[in-house]
């Protein structure tokens, strides 16, 4: 394509929220043939709403959510964000302000540690809490399988050592992905799903939008491996995601494309930023870049 073609393509791109970094990005997508998803926030709506809480321990939900929103609001991750709005219920302020938290630490892909009310607060997945050597009681073990059969994302809650509370958190498909996902296949994309969720969650929701392929309990090193290991095996692969764990991925394929509504990391880290943070926008920039690179060769 002629430069100014590529300008062209870029400018229709912009106007209609899809911001494309520059003409490599623009001329890489017409290639891809492979699209590696991430699950929340991406493929889902991203708002995870908390539906059910099962306390282990003999303490009120007030004090509860006070010592587990202390040490969420310290976290970006949309599932910490639900623990806090959630927490507020038990509040009389709208806005209230939550204990203080020391020693906060933020462990990528498997949730937070803090200390509040010198109590060690741990708030994650399962495998956070294998790498802290804190048994899982049989009885949270089966309020998580539930919660993964209805894909939804279980929570563990630890206080001082021992398993506090479970909670179950939803959060549906973002509208019309099932659709995203169908005219991809008809365009010969393959479609997969790589996420920091268990693979109990991931299949449940990939069986849900129509993705075959899944990728469960990867951290962001994992997330780009599997983008390299597609790309060895010769396909042009593009990545959506919207997370700071994603970003290893978002640099590592073809094209990566950030959710707008993302992390800034993720954003930076992309090089086609989807400002509407839908999914048919995956369909307009790869259509974009054919009707941009298919004429001239
Ligand atoms: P995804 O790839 O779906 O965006 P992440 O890699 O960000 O997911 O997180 C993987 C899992 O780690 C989550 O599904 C959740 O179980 C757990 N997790 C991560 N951050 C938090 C947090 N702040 N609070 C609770 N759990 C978390
Ligand atoms: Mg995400």
């Amino acid at each position: 394509a002629t430069p100014t073609a590529v300008m062209v393509g870029t400018g229709v791109g912009a106007s209609q929220g899809v911001l494309i970094k520059g003409g490599q990005a623009l001329e890489s997508a017409h290639k891809v043939d492979c699209i590696v998803f991430d699950k929340t926030g991406t493929l889902t709506v991203g708002k995870p709403v908390i539906v059910r809480t099962e306390l282990l321990t003999k303490m009120v939900l007030q004090e509860f959510y006070e010592l587990v929103a202390a040490a969420e609001v310290n976290s970006e991750h949309p599932l910490a964000k639900a623990v806090v709005e959630y927490a507020k219920r038990f509040r009389d302020e709208e806005n209230p302000s939550w204990p203080e938290a020391r020693d906060f630490v933020s462990i990528t892909g498997h949730g937070v540690k803090a200390s509040v009310h010198n109590k060690e607060i741990i708030v994650g997945n399962k495998s956070l809490f294998a790498d802290h050597n804190i048994a899982i009681p049989d009885d949270a073990e089966y309020i998580l399988a539930e919660a993964e059969k209805m894909a939804q994302t279980g929570i563990v809650v630890s206080i001082n050592g021992k398993v506090a509370g479970v909670l179950a958190v939803s959060d549906p498909l973002k509208p019309g992905a099932q659709e995203v996902i169908s005219i991809l296949k008809s365009m010969k994309i393959k479609s997969i799903m790589v996420t920091g969720d268990n693979f109990g969650t991931a299949s449940s929701i990939a069986r849900e939008v129509g993705i075959e392929n899944v990728i469960a309990e990867a951290k962001p090193d994992q997330k780009a491996e599997k983008v390299k290991d597609l790309q060895a095996s010769g396909y042009t692969v593009a990545m959506v995601g919207d997370g700071i764990n994603d970003s290893p991925a978002l640099v590592a394929a073809d094209v990566g494309m950030a959710i707008g509504a993302g992390t800034d990391i993720a954003i930076e880290a992309a090089d086609i930023v989807l400002m509407k943070s839908n999914l048919e926008d995956v369909i307009t920039a790869i259509d974009l870049s054919r009707k941009t690179f298919s004429r001239i060769r």
